[in-house]
């Protein structure tokens, strides 16, 4: 096994790039081809179907089953022109990542032979036997029934030689059984709630659209390196390994050339990803050794996520093809930077407005900071929710520890807004907000400098910054889904919202004009969250925690602990008038999220015992051996072990780090087992974190080994190797 270590080391280093694929073409005349897009829906469907279909899609109406069979004509006609032979249901259980189930689209044709099919039905619902997916208690085995209905907001695409059709996925009882469901849900309230903000700037307003640009950071390893690596295999980080002598410290990875195999499996994924319609605009190396990043053009949120959920799948995909294996975990490895997903959110109306960054008048500037400042109060409200949403095992690596997020949820605004919120504290009411340099200044304006968006600094230590035109909620980990932070943000949004609009009412219906109104209710919130959620600071220091403390801050590090927000009354209430989530179902989801966390952390475990015991602990004792084998040897020849320092200090280290292996191996299978017999899922969560908490005791000790046994002895792939071969 050690030699076989240094062979492969050597092979993984020596590979060369295989080239990508040659699209044969520009962008531009291959993006989109694999997507039932609208330019598609105009093609291949009669104008009739494509009016209702349009309806759907636009107006929100249901999809009659006439239209139904009518659009899947148009797209199996379509489809065969891709030589398509398979049609599934592609959907976003509450497990990672996506789920499908294939048919064929053969059936008898009566003659004796086979004919394609494709009709409405099987396009807009099936029923996979999903009994297998975690629902958190919704689908007792005996009514197991789920199902999957079109999203026709979110285009049928291909996908290899298989038409994949977006749907949400529910339970026969109703309640949502995935990411999607919820999410739609909030959009709608998002927009329901911020439209009758709109009208009062703008009264042709009829919808608001959430946005959404993920920035996906991922690390790639060689995929022979990988296969030496249980823990990487099974848990998807490396639950041991020395740190490399050089890692980060000269932030010379960061944005640095690109290597030719990297570069190669980019290619292909871009390509890919153009094919099917995803704008991926942005590549780079990231901070850590081997981590890189991917950022789309933003776009419709629904449909941004998708297009996040299907990247995620092209990535594992075509690095295998270049002789990596992507690496999605929050934190593959210690002792460099994690991976995160920045979720860039913004809200824009069907006019065409912006409404998170400034407008090009007063009124404009009025309405930005209506919907800036409820955002912020919405934050604020329910800033230990926030936190739950992107909160999970792996995650848990890197909130709270020295790199973004803190596990504190606060909003970070930079030096201009936070300058222009304090003056309107200061101002009357009806002060206009104007842009400066655009009309000389007076007195009393409030202004928004025009070069605002390269005004807004940088503060990488804050979860949830503003940046100019867009929030950026930075505590997402790389291998969630976007939908699951958003949810929660779109919801208490929303709600927020939705309460502001009733106190201008109030205001208004005293005869107050309508930025007066606005701005009285405005300034109390204003007040609020300046002295409370907003943050310019290090968000890593000591001092921040126990200030956040007395600003009354949410400040649990606990993950199974996090999620109780969910079922708080205030998170109930909120997510029950946005029509976002019932009260069982937010039960059930946590069922699901404390039961996902344990067995995350009982699955490392195990591994961390069994590598420990199995791979080690072995390798420390034939390293042992031969010292013991050298000392007797001394002794025979020179009758003393004078002079036999080095291997007597050597035999301390491994004896006693062996020693520590044991007892804490020992001791963390007992843990397991009372945890394992613990029966409510919070309870066994809560002892499974304790668990995860003495995976480094265990750590440790090995870390010590590998730095005194000798290299060629040492049975896994190190960081150095791990980190610095692409
Ligand atoms: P950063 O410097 O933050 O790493 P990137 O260019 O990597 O910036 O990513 C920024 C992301 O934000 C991109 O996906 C971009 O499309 C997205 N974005 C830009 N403007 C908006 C907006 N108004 N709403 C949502 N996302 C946006
Ligand atoms: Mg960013």
């Amino acid at each position: 096994m050690s030699t076989d270590r240094l062979k492969l080391v050597k092979e993984s280093f020596e590979k060369k790039a295989i080239p990508a694929e040659d699209p044969a073409g520009n962008p531009s005349e291959y993006f989109g081809e694999l997507v039932f897009d609208r330019g598609k829906m105009h093609r291949y469907l009669d104008p009739k179907t494509l009016s209702s279909l349009l309806d759907c899609v636009d107006g929100g109406k249901p999809l009659d089953r006439k239209t139904a069979d009518a659009v899947a004509q148009g797209i199996k006609e379509w489809a065969l022109e891709h030589h398509v032979t398979h049609v599934t249901h592609w959907f976003q259980p509450l497990t990672e990542g996506t789920a499908e189930k294939h048919d064929s689209l053969i059936d008898y044709d009566g003659k004796g032979g086979v004919i394609e099919t494709f009709d409405g039905s099987s396009l807009a619902q099936q029923e996979p036997d999903a009994s297998s997916f975690p629902s958190g208690g919704i689908r007792a085995t005996f009514e197991a029934r789920g199902y999957t209905a079109w999203d026709p907001t979110s285009p049928v695409f291909i996908m290899g030689d298989t038409l994949c059709i977006p749907t949400v996925f529910i339970s026969y009882t109703g309640e949502a059984l995935d990411y999607k469901t919820p999410f739609k849900k909030s959009l709608k309230a998002v927009s329901d709630a911020a439209v009758p903000i709109c009208r009062l700037f703008d009264p042709s307003v009829t919808k608001v659209y959430t946005y959404l640009g993920w920035e996906q950071e991922y690390f790639l390893v060689d995929e022979a390196l990988y296969a030496a690596r249980p823990d990487l295999m099974i848990t998807g980080r490396t639950l041991m390994g020395h740190m490399s002598s050089k890692n980060q410290q000269l932030d010379d990875h960061y944005f640095a050339a690109i290597p030719a195999r990297v570069a190669a499996f980019m290619r292909d994924l871009e390509v890919a990803g153009h094919r099917l319609g995803i704008p991926i605009k942005t590549r780079h190396n990231e901070v850590a050794p081997n981590q890189f990043e991917l950022a789309p053009i933003y776009g419709e949120a629904n449909l941004a996520n998708d297009q996040n959920q299907i990247v995620m799948n092209l990535m594992k995909q075509f690095a295998r093809k270049h002789g990596f294996v992507v690496l999605l975990h929050e934190k593959p490895f210690d002792g460099v930077n994690g991976s995160g997903k920045h979720n860039n959110w913004s809200l824009g109306t069907d006019t065409g407005t912006p409404l998170l960054a400034p407008g090009k008048d007063a009124k404009g500037n009025l309405q930005f900071i209506t919907f800036f400042v409820n955002v912020l109060a919405a934050v604020q409200r329910h800033n230990a929710l926030l936190k739950a949403s992107i909160a999970s095992a792996t995650n848990a690596h890197r909130l709270g520890a020295n790199e973004a997020p803190p596990a504190i949820v606060s909003a970070f605004l930079g030096r201009t807004m936070t300058g222009v919120l304090r003056k309107l504290l200061e101002v009357p009411s009806d002060t206009p907000i104007e842009i400066a340099g655009k009309k000389g200044k007076s007195v009393g304006l409030v202004e928004i400098p025009e070069l605002f968006i390269d005004n807004t600094d940088r503060n990488r230590t804050s979860p949830f910054a503003f940046t100019g035109n867009r929030f950026e909620f930075r505590a997402v980990g790389s291998s969630a889904n976007c939908a699951g932070a958003l949810t929660t943000l779109n919801a208490a949004v929303a709600e927020q919202l939705v309460a502001f609009k009733r106190d201008v009412d109030v205001r208004m219906a005293d005869g107050r004009p309508v930025n007066v109104a606005v701005m009285d209710v405005l300034k109390p919130l204003i007040a609020s969250v300046i002295d409370t959620v907003c943050f310019e600071g290090n968000g890593y220091t000591e001092e921040w925690k126990a200030e956040a403390v007395r600003r009354g801050l949410d400040v649990e590090t606990n993950v199974p602990r996090m999620f109780e927000a969910f079922t708080r009354p205030e998170s109930v209430a909120m997510f029950a008038s946005t029509g976002v989530f019932t009260e069982k179902e937010l039960v059930a989801r946590n069922e699901v999220k404390w039961e996902t966390y344990t067995k995350k952390v009982q699955i490392e475990s195990r591994v961390m015992c069994r590598m420990a015991v199995n791979h080690i602990v072995p390798a420390a004792l034939e390293y042992k051996s031969r010292l013991l084998k050298e000392l007797a040897l001394h002794k025979e020849v020179f009758g003393t072990l004078e002079g036999c320092e080095t291997e007597t200090e050597l035999l301390a280290k491994i004896t006693r780090r062996v020693e520590e292996i044991r007892v804490r191996v020992a001791a963390m299978k007992e843990a397991r087992k009372k945890a394992n017999a613990i029966e409510d899922e919070y309870g066994k969560a809560l002892a499974y974190h304790d668990v995860a908490e003495s995976l480094a005791e265990i750590r440790r000790p090995i870390d010590k080994l590998e730095e005194v046994i000798d290299n060629a002895l040492w049975p896994l792939p190190k960081y150095r190797e791990l980190l610095f071969i692409s």
